[in-house]
């Protein structure tokens, strides 16, 4: 019988500090700001999608953006308003994406998407609507309307990418999509 209930008791705290072991990983791949995914989820998630990608060799399309300007909004309204904004956008990106989508906060103003089963001409038509949405949100700074935008780099994996090579390829179309004029999308 004490055998018995010694038994219990160990099950009991495993299940507990597995229960607490799930607690911490979750918050250990969570951006405390926005509630999104951080960069270390990211790269977990990369990992599986490229495998899956490699496999079956079904597409998978990655969009990294960033808020245009958003150090006028800090200088301007302080960083407590700059935030706020960042919550409001996390809330808007994830709100538009499927729930096979995947989007982390990659650092900063600056976000990545993975879209599983989407071609790269597909998630552009998907990058332009959440575009479009965030130019539409109006925010108010001090009773001033003032306009947020962002700016998107589309790709897609091809042959030969390693996991890397898709967010590089993303960022590069983003920095000509902030060259081209800002609140645009550059799909390459
Ligand atoms: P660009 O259109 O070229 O992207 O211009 P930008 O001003 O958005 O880019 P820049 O890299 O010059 O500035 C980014 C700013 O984002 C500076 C930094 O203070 C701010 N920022 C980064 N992370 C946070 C955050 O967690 N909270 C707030 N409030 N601001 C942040
Ligand atoms: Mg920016
Ligand atoms: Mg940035």
């Amino acid at each position: 019988e004490a055998m018995q209930h010694r038994l219990v008791a160990m099950e009991t705290e495993a299940g507990e500090i597995r229960a607490r072991l799930k607690v911490e990983r979750t918050k250990a791949l969570t951006d405390v700001l926005t509630g999104l995914s951080n960069r270390e989820a990211y790269e977990e998630r990369l990992q599986m999608e490229f495998e899956r990608w490699k496999r079956y060799e079904r597409p998978l399309a990655l969009v990294v953006c960033d808020i245009d300007f958003f150090k006028r909004i800090n200088d301007g309204y302080g960083h407590q308003a700059g935030d706020k904004v960042l919550r409001i956008i996390a809330k808007t990106l994830a709100k538009r994406l499927r729930e096979t989508d995947f989007i982390a906060r990659y650092g900063g103003e600056e976000f990545v998407i993975l879209m599983p089963e989407t071609s790269r001409d597909q998630s552009l038509l998907v990058a332009e609507g959440i575009r479009e949405a965030i130019a539409n949100c109006p925010f108010h700074f001090k009773e001033e309307k003032v306009a947020i935008t962002m700016s998107f780099g589309v790709t897609e994996f091809i042959t030969g990418d390693e996991p890397d090579a898709g967010f590089a390829r993303g960022d590069k179309a983003l920095y000509e999509a902030k060259e081209g004029g800002r609140n645009c999308c550059v799909v390459t």
